[in-house]
């Protein structure tokens, strides 16, 4: 009802945006352990799926990466154990 909305936008706006970074093939991404500072690409993480959702450790100390967990229809992911997930959005159609 107000004019003051017009400053900012429902979070369906990011939708492009965030469709550029989510739908890069992860697996080729560079991250940092945040433990140990390694870098390497994602692939090179060493996968857990036997747990309810999937983990991924560094393969060089194996503090945990990421954590992905399915419930229902909610994904949840935890991505502290990096200090940065580089993505090459070159991939991506549109971009
Ligand atoms: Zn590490």
């Amino acid at each position: 009802m107000s004019s003051h909305t017009d400053d900012y936008l429902d979070g369906n706006a990011a939708a492009g945006e965030l469709s550029k970074i989510f739908a890069v093939d992860i697996t080729t991404a560079q991250g940092q352990c945040a433990h140990c500072g390694a870098t390497g690409r994602f692939a090179e993480t060493r996968l857990y799926m036997q747990s309810p959702g999937v983990v991924a450790r560094c393969a060089v100390c194996e503090h945990v990466l990421l954590r992905l967990v399915n419930v229902r229809q909610h994904v949840f992911l935890d991505l502290r154990g990096m200090t940065y997930l580089s993505l090459d959005t070159s991939q991506v159609q549109g971009s």
